[in-house]
Order: structure tokens, then C-alpha cells, then sequence
């Protein structure tokens, strides 16, 4: 029997037949093990040890943009809007404003002095 992960994927409800023996004890030298696959997030068996997901080429690309879009998250954290004063979640690096709009009050207030209201166009 050759075990990969296409066949796994197909063969789950004997995996886990396998795992619930091993669990119960009545087989306690089976090599599966129990997954939650880090794309889809589901219960995976597996006795492929360095398994992390549920099927690579299905899950796999998936997952590493879940991990990156988290650590994308843990990043960012909140500020404070130099317009309004609310706190916001900054969707870019240099964000300072929570919205357009205040982005664009702050730009309008920077500059209208100088040229008097006429930068509409620019926002
Ligand atoms: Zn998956
Ligand atoms: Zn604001």
C-alpha cells in the first residue's frame, strides 16, 4: 500500500475508522493522526507525518494566505485618526486617516490656505 496524500484524501472514512481504533487502544501502534487542515480549517486524517493540509493542491496555497494575511493583521494596529481622532485598523503601512473623507479634510486643510479651496479636483 502506498500512502499519499491523494489516496488520503479519498480514504478518509477508513483513516478514520484507523483513528478510532488507535484512540480506543484496540490498535495502538497505527501511525494516524488527527489534523485540522490549515487552509479549510477541517478534521483531516493522516499518517503522513509532516501532513498540514488536507490536500496540498487543494488547501496548501490557500493556507499559506491565510497565515500571511494574519500576520498582515497582527501588523497593523490600530491608530489613531489625525483628522477625526478615531481609532481605525490602518489597511496600508502609512495609513493616518480612518477614511477618504478625512483624508481628504486633512489634505483640503493643509493646503486651502494657500490656495483657497480650489483642490476638489485633486482629492
Ligand atoms: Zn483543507
Ligand atoms: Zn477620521
Amino acid at each position: 500500500m502506498i500512502w499519499n496524500s491523494e489516496w488520503e484524501y479519498n480514504n478518509q472514512d477508513y483513516l478514520k475508522s484507523l483513528y478510532a481504533k488507535k484512540v480506543s487502544g484496540e490498535d495502538p501502534t497505527l501511525a494516524v493522526r488527527k489534523i485540522y487542515c490549515k487552509g479549510c480549517g477541517r478534521e483531516f486524517y493522516t499518517q503522513i507525518d509532516t501532513k498540514k493540509y488536507c490536500l496540498y493542491a487543494l488547501c496548501g496555497n490557500r493556507g499559506y494566505q491565510k497565515e500571511l494575511k494574519w500576520r498582515r493583521a497582527f501588523e497593523r494596529k490600530d491608530r489613531t485618526c489625525q483628522t477625526c481622532g478615531n481609532l481605525f485598523t490602518p489597511k496600508r503601512a502609512d495609513a493616518k486617516y480612518c477614511c477618504n473623507a478625512c483624508r481628504q479634510k486633512a489634505y483640503r486643510g493643509s493646503v486651502t490656505d494657500k490656495v483657497s479651496g480650489q483642490v476638489d479636483h485633486l482629492a
